[in-house]
């Protein structure tokens, strides 16, 4: 009788504690994503040619997709309930995996590799952003760095040999319009604004296809973006198979030296490669219309400007600063 009272209490308890709905639909929608990213990957991998094509690299970001795959169809395929709580974080941990990847190296000789395991994070990052608003969760942001993954701790189970990877080829080029650099400039003042740039990747070629206005609370010293809006901005990429590739903001001040990033930005730059892109660039622009290009990839290197069309002045191109006519 006593047994019978505890194990009523505590499906009550359950009951109570349980949310109205659980997570599985989106994730149901994340796994058929992620099988249609498997298909176009697989597909992409047939195309290439081995002896002239760093198909290893694809391989390893396609197995990373797999698994991540796999692990979201068990638990929607499980009898268990699925909560929001659990739900985020199997995608966070699949999210990490995703950035590991990036981080270790091991794939930066394939643009492909770098497309998919990109696409595999924003998939997932999305279905994280749709479950936080369904459910209302509010989460904690990584605001700390990670270090470099050492490849022989992955946990990933592909054989992994960096020794056999080929180098990474020439740099890509970021192809930014002269009319869209004047958009930005008219749009982001009074200072302060920000704005981030959804971009694809074809071939060695990385253009902007589309501007999102995500200007946040501003204060004096800085502005931040706005939380609601930079999701919105991140899904839309995420649905139009771009990526988050471009980040400019507006200064106070005039002339070239008011255009060099601050620490604070310095950091928001780090954190955006880290849980975003690692290919992002950023810009600064003041009112009279200078605009820096700056970030990780431009310093090493990995990225190029090239401003297609006229009214641009280049100030200095080795610091990628210019002037824009109006
Ligand atoms: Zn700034």
């Amino acid at each position: 009788m006593l047994k019978t009272i505890i194990r009523v209490s505590e499906r009550a308890a359950n009951l109570i504690a349980r949310p109205s709905r659980d997570a599985r639909p989106t994730l149901k929608r994340l796994a058929t994503s992620l099988r249609r990213e498997s298909a176009r990957s697989l597909s992409i991998l047939a195309r290439r040619s081995a002896d002239v094509y760093p198909v290893r690299e694809l391989q390893i970001a396609i197995d990373n997709l797999t698994n991540t795959d796999a692990v979201v169809r068990r638990v929607c395929n499980s009898k268990e309930w699925i909560d929001a709580e659990r739900s985020l974080s199997l995608i966070d941990i699949e999210i990490e995996h995703a950035m590991n990847l990036i981080r270790s190296g091991l794939i930066s000789g394939s643009m492909d590799a770098g497309e998919v395991v990109l696409r595999t994070s924003n998939l997932l990052f999305t279905a994280k952003q749709k479950i936080k608003n369904e459910f209302n969760v509010i989460t904690e942001l990584k605001l700390s760095s990670l270090p470099a993954l050492d490849p022989r701790r992955s946990d990933l189970s592909v054989e992994i040999e960096p020794h056999q990877l080929p180098e990474f080829a020439s740099p890509r080029k970021l192809v930014l319009s002269s009319a869209m650099l004047m958009q930005i400039g008219q749009s982001l003042f009074p200072p302060e604004r920000m704005i981030v740039g959804a971009a694809r990747q074809i071939g060695n070629e990385i253009s902007v296809k589309a501007l999102f206005d995500v200007t946040g609370s501003a204060n004096s010293s800085r502005v931040v973006a706005d939380p609601d809006r930079l999701g919105r901005a991140l899904i839309a990429m995420a649905e139009s198979d771009t990526y988050f590739g471009l980040w400019v903001h507006s200064h106070p001040g005039s002339g070239s030296l008011s255009t060099y990033p601050s620490p604070i930005d310095t950091t928001q730059h780090a954190d955006w490669l880290r849980d975003y892109s690692p290919n992002l660039v950023s810009a600064i622009i003041v009112r009279d219309r200078y605009i820096r290009f700056w970030g990780t990839a431009l310093e090493a290197g990995d990225v190029v400007i090239e401003i297609e069309g006229s009214g641009i002045e280049v100030v200095s191109a080795e610091e990628s600063v210019y002037r824009l006519a109006c």
